[in-house]
């Protein structure tokens, strides 16, 4: 397995961000809180009669409020057919993992609206992607198989931290955008001095899975790709889940016909749109204080639904 992978930072941007990213070795800082919206919802964590879903209320997950309240994203246990399919990831192959991810969440994850309307994993908001992994994985290993990463305290002690939901520390909400934050539109709202209004938030992974697709085919094609415009189109189509391909190249020519304002401005602010889980905590049990290292794959993203010391602990001696 490579050593570059395991040790790559699980940040939970978008896969797509994160990509671009890569290239352009862009460094996002965050901070603040999020505002939710008071609604009761009934969560039944119990399972349920059909087909073993797990109901989880969305104010859990990183993009809480990004959906519409009183929906809940339900959450089923991976069966063996499903492990074995994502088992064989190439660690390496940064498509060939979200791809192997979605097949996972395809299979695992639904979200019901509060009208009893049910939507699939393509409603699902893109930085909630991991989060929701490793929740299928809590779930699918209930008797243990822990994930663990290990740090130093500021005490010197050696902590081994388990990668499960609640040694997750989620990416708080920017102040500087949290107040324009439109709960009817689910989206940052933002009136720019030129006039212009733009509603931003984070895409839907069918979104962007639209554009892996169109990506991979301009790749295909040997063409350039207008990384800025993949950068920062998505978040302004952030209510949809899927575009074609000539929705996309439409939504191109507009963007290279933008203002200068109005890019400069959506640069600007995308730059301060990162959600998802921003590393793990925990509190050291020798000196009480909280500790926090990176997000990472212990043993990359294939040894997530693998049991890594099968061999040993399932052998008949
Ligand atoms: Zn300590």
């Amino acid at each position: 397995m490579s050593d570059q992978i395991n040790k790559q930072t699980l940040s939970e941007e978008d896969y797509l961000r994160k990509h671009l990213e890569s290239i352009e070795n862009k460094n996002a800082s965050n901070e603040p809180s999020f505002q939710q919206p008071k609604i009761n919802v009934q969560v039944d964590n119990s399972r349920t009669a059909d087909l073993q879903y797990f109901a989880f209320d969305v104010r859990e997950f990183p993009c809480g409020i990004f959906y519409p309240a009183g929906s809940t994203i339900q959450v089923r246990p991976a069966q063996v057919k499903e492990i074995q399919a994502y088992s064989m990831v190439d660690d390496n192959n940064f498509y060939d993992i979200v791809e192997k991810m979605n097949d996972m969440l395809a299979a695992c994850v639904r979200i019901k609206y509060l009208d009893g309307s049910m939507g699939s994993y393509l409603d699902i908001k893109d930085p909630d992607r991991f989060y929701l992994i490793f929740l299928i994985r809590e779930l699918t290993f209930q008797q243990g198989t822990a994930l663990t990463t290990t740090t130093t305290c500021t005490c010197s002690s050696e902590l081994s931290i388990e990668l499960k939901r609640e040694n997750f520390k989620k990416y708080d909400l920017p102040e500087k955008i949290a107040k324009y934050f439109d709960p009817q539109s689910l989206s940052f709202r933002f009136s720019v001095k030129s006039g212009k209004t733009f509603n931003l938030a984070p895409p839907t992974i069918g979104l962007q899975k639209s554009f892996t697709d169109y990506i991979v085919k301009e790749n295909n094609e040997k063409k350039k790709q207008n990384l800025s415009f993949l950068k920062i189109i998505p978040f302004l189509l952030y209510d949809r889940n899927s575009i074609t391909i000539e929705g996309i190249k439409a939504k191109l020519l507009e963007y290279e016909k933008m203002d200068d304002i109005s890019f400069q401005f959506l640069n600007s602010a995308v730059n301060k749109m990162t959600f998802g889980i921003e590393k793990l905590k925990k509190n050291c049990s020798v000196c009480g204080l909280e500790v926090h290292t990176d997000m990472i794959f212990p043993d990359g993203p294939s040894a997530l639904f693998v049991v890594h010391d099968a061999f040993e602990q399932f052998i008949e001696e």
